[in-house]
């Protein structure tokens, strides 16, 4: 676990490769499962407590914690001296603020961006979702409107306002001829590079928007950096929201594995699987504790059905079959345990409770 947190320095600076990322996670997987089998998949191991999981370090999550944190810092303080390169190149595409609005390919922008860079907007796109709106279909850095298999960014046309296709068209849904569109945005270009952009934009991309336009009659809006209802840049946007946020896009499956907890309400499933994490006991037993709730605690039943074994008998009696229900339960010798556990706690709390008044013990009893 010390190794996690020595790569979070160099994580903050620079970009992790996807194989890099892969050694890593298997070595930290391999580390929590003492180099043996993986009982339970990484998948549901990085969930929550309270989701079945085991709070596991994800480094791809915590890779991307790291990449956004940094873009955050970005977007709160431009002008701050450490982003005048990241502004200059960000500037090229509208800026970060607009950059992260558009429906963008990292691999088709107009200007080729270092790894990291990259690395940070691929996470962004992870966590961000374009609720398509066609009439809000921004023209600029969009992944579908190319010339010469880059996206396009004009900053000149943006300042009079022009950004979403929806500008291209009059309240009909009909494109603009040439000599209407300089004239109603005061811009200056030639014929040849105003068809070439018009061409770029696909057939059923200009469809849906000449419908939208016609019925909605709304004028285009750029999105908002939300996520989950929470604005980007805000304060309430911690780490760990960010971290729940990526691993529910990773694995978005919920925990499978019901093993008696299928008999309880899901306030109480969430009780069982999280309270004994703050409870003061030994880590031995809390492993117990998560092993037998995930029904992948080592019993002979369960080792001979994951190993191919001979043999499933009860180390006590015998006599059945050592499943998790007659180990922990069911088995005469276990039984008598835990009869003489509740007599102790019974016994024990009749002397607390005790205080010299007879009648107390009588009730307690
Ligand atoms: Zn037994």
């Amino acid at each position: 676990m010390d190794s996690l947190s020595r790569l979070i320095y160099p994580a903050f600076s620079l970009p992790i490769s996807p194989k890099l990322i892969k050694s890593i996670n298997n070595l930290n997987f391999r580390f929590i499962w003492r180099d043996k089998c993986h009982y339970i998949k990484k998948n549901d191991m990085i969930k929550n407590y309270e989701e079945g999981g085991a709070n596991a370090i994800d480094f791809d999550v915590m890779n991307g914690v790291l990449k956004l944190k940094w873009l955050r810092s970005f977007i709160r303080n431009k002008n701050s001296f450490w982003n005048i390169i990241p502004n200059l190149i960000f500037g090229k595409m509208g800026g970060i603020d607009f950059l992260l609005r558009c429906d963008f390919d990292c691999s088709s922008l107009p200007v080729k961006l270092s790894a990291f860079h990259q690395q940070a907007l691929l996470y962004w796109k992870l966590i961000y979702k374009h609720n398509f709106t066609p009439h809000n279909t921004p023209i600029w850095n969009n992944r579908y409107i190319r010339l010469c298999r880059k996206s396009v960014y004009m900053d000149e046309w943006r300042s009079k306002g022009i950004w979403a296709v929806a500008h291209f068209m009059d309240e009909n849904g009909v494109l603009l001829k040439h000599e209407t569109f300089c004239e109603k945005f005061d811009v200056r270009c030639t014929t040849k590079r105003y068809k070439s952009l018009i061409k770029a934009i696909p057939v059923p991309l200009r469809s849906m928007i000449k419908e939208d336009i016609v019925h909605s009659k709304i004028s285009p809006g750029l999105r908002q950096l939300c996520i989950a209802g929470v604005e980007f840049d805000d304060s309430r946007f911690t780490n760990k929201v960010i971290r729940n946020i990526l691993i529910n896009e990773i694995c978005p499956n919920p925990v499978k594995r019901n093993y008696i907890l299928k008999e309880f309400e899901s306030m109480e499933v969430k009780a069982i699987r999280k309270k004994y994490i703050s409870l003061p006991l030994s880590p031995k037993v809390k492993e117990v504790h998560f092993k037998i709730i995930n029904e992948v605690y080592p019993t002979n039943e369960f080792l001979r059905q994951k190993f191919n074994l001979d043999v499933n008998a009860c180390t006590f009696c015998e006599n059945d079959i050592e499943s998790l229900d007659h180990l922990f339960f069911y088995c005469e010798s276990v039984h008598s345990f835990w009869t003489d556990v509740e007599l102790a706690t019974v016994q024990e709390n009749s002397v607390t409770t005790f205080n010299g008044d007879s009648n107390k013990i009588w009730n307690t009893c």
